[in-house]
């Protein structure tokens, strides 16, 4: 797994959401509670991870962590 390096985070997430329009793409700044490991993060601390030719956003404890953003709950 390699990790790769965003430079703009916003844009990245835009394009890249798994979810579609629905929910709406959630702000950097809102907060999630990661299903993995219970904690809670800001959005725009995801990490993004290459696998297989594949890029993931990543739980910002990844490595550790193996939560990707399906595994987010938003908060509030
Ligand atoms: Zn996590």
């Amino acid at each position: 797994m390699e990790e790769i390096f965003i430079n703009d985070k916003e844009k990245y997430l835009k394009e890249n959401y798994p979810f579609g329009g629905t929910p709406s793409i959630p702000e950097l700044t809102s907060e999630i509670v990661c299903y993995h490991c219970n904690k809670i993060y800001k959005v725009g601390d995801y990490k993004v991870f290459k696998e297989d030719g594949i890029e993931y956003i990543y739980c910002p404890s990844a490595p550790e962590c193996d939560g990707t953003i399906i595994d987010w709950i938003p908060l509030g």
